[in-house]
């Protein structure tokens, strides 16, 4: 099961945005200055600084993810995977979910395999050939 870091910096990923680019949109308080935001961005990305509920809700305000998944990441990085009844069924690739689907066009992604949602597929099959 991914870390609650990398869950969020595959939703980053996934919004396209840089971690400079969450640094200008997202509201901390204190207020930190840019440099500073953006190694906090890294270290929350690398499960060092702490989620907080009130760092939870200000990253929702910048890119979308789930805010379940990213409760139930939390606990089981705490508390080892059967601490949560369902372990959320996660895009190894974009991080994308049940709750949070990918929209292709005008669909919604589902599940190309197990660990890879339809979104993602192609590019899967391109890692691989690389
Ligand atoms: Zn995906
Ligand atoms: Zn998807």
């Amino acid at each position: 099961m991914m870390s609650p870091g990398t869950y969020l910096n595959k939703r980053r990923v996934a919004a396209g945005l840089s971690i400079i680019d969450v640094a200008a949109l997202v509201n901390t308080s204190p207020r930190l200055g840019g440099i500073d935001k953006v190694a906090w961005i890294d270290r929350i990305e690398k499960d060092i600084a702490a989620l907080s509920p009130d760092v939870v809700a200000a990253l929702s305000d910048v890119f979308r993810f789930s805010r379940r998944v990213l409760e139930q990441l939390i606990t089981i990085r705490s508390y080892g995977p059967s601490a949560v009844q369902h372990a959320p069924q996660l895009c190894l690739i974009c991080g994308c979910s049940q709750n949070d689907a990918c929209f292709t066009g005008e669909a919604t992604c589902g599940w190309a395999s197990d660990d890879v949602c339809t979104a993602c597929a192609p590019k899967s099959l391109s890692i691989k050939e690389s």
